[in-house]
């Protein structure tokens, strides 16, 4: 039989759990499908979970890691009530009221009054060996978190897009020189954002260049590159590297059920609204633009309270 819920929120990074937190504490019994450990972000705690040091979520004067902020968010979860299941969410029916949600099997296991979505969204990676290993300790996917620690060292970006354009920028400000790695012979930012990096004396393109190799233990030390007209390799000596080739959400179990933009985050209505009624979206999964563990919480709080009154509203 299927446990009928007032809140079922799906993910466990900071959008997730604020939105446990808050539930939890208006006494609404909230479950929280927090994912299975895998390599990637959708994963109990989310991306904060595949990174070291966070140094700019206030309440940390002296910095924390990704993984022990998650602990402490997730105890505060506990603290209140909210109960957490390892599982991943398979499966959603949001045609009707209490919606149903699969986590395994061929019964739904949960029927929610309303549901909050905080499944987050993804790095696209490279694909190389080592990937997984390196991250946090040379390899990064976000400049605004890690670029600080790479005070005076020279490193490099991977990538076209305004994203890779923009960080390599900002990581201007803290590295002694930026190489951008780029795949073709030409940019896919926007014209200002090209100008920006072909004007910046400390980023230095390579057209037509891909990388092949990461190198170094436990850190980054060098990577390998290849240039994909001519098919030669040569090292480059970077104790850093940025990968910022796009992100995905993790959308898919909602295909066809939310509306989602062409580019397959959660289109929003007011607040944490999406398409559905009774149905809240927060965090990285309906945010392409922030993409900050701050932002990804605040909005969970928001999630938390629109669903709090909108039960409310429905007599629940
Ligand atoms: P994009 O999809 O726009 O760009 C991805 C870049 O990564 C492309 O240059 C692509 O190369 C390259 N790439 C993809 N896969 C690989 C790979 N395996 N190896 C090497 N390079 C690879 O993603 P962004 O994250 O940059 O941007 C996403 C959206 O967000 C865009 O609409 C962008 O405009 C927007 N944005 C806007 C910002 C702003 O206005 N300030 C800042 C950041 C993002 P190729 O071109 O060959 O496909």
């Amino acid at each position: 039989m299927p446990e009928h819920r007032k809140v079922v929120i799906i993910g466990s990074g900071p959008a997730g759990l604020t939105a446990g937190i808050y539930t939890a504490r208006a006494q609404l019994d909230p479950v929280v499908l927090e994912g299975e450990p895998s390599s990637t972000s959708d994963q109990p705690g989310g991306q904060l979970m595949l990174t070291t040091e966070v140094e700019n979520f206030p309440g940390f004067p002296d910095g924390v890691t990704g993984p022990e902020l998650m602990g402490h968010m997730r105890a505060q979860a506990l603290r209140f009530g909210a109960e957490l299941k390892t599982v991943k969410a398979t499966k959603v029916d949001l045609s009707a009221r209490p919606f149903k949600v699969w986590v395994d099997g061929e019964e739904p296991s949960y029927l929610a009054d309303s549901l909050i979505v905080a499944t987050g969204a993804r790095s696209l990676m490279l694909g190389l060996p080592n990937e997984d290993r390196l991250l946090g300790y040379g390899l990064s996917t976000c400049a605004t978190c890690d670029g600080f620690f790479y005070r005076g060292h020279e490193i490099a970006v991977v990538g076209g897009g305004d994203s890779a354009i923009e960080e390599a920028t900002f990581l201007t400000r803290f590295a002694t020189k930026v190489h951008l790695l780029v795949r073709r012979d030409q940019l896919r930012a926007s014209k200002i954002m090209q100008e920006r990096a072909l004007h910046n004396d400390k980023i230095e393109i390579h057209w037509n260049t891909k990388v092949t190799a990461l190198h170094g233990e436990p850190k980054l030390t060098s990577i390998t590159v290849e240039d994909t007209v001519t098919g030669a390799s040569s090292p480059l000596e970077v104790t850093g590297i940025f990968v910022a080739i796009g992100h995905v959400p993790n959308t898919s179990i909602f295909e066809g059920q939310l509306e989602l933009h062409d580019n397959g985050y959660i289109a929003m209505g007011e607040g944490s609204r999406t398409s559905v009624e009774g149905v809240f979206a927060c965090g990285d999964v309906q945010d392409h633009v922030y993409r900050q563990a701050i932002t990804s919480a605040g909005s969970g709080c928001m999630a938390a309270i629109d669903a709090e009154r909108w039960l409310e509203g429905q007599g629940a």
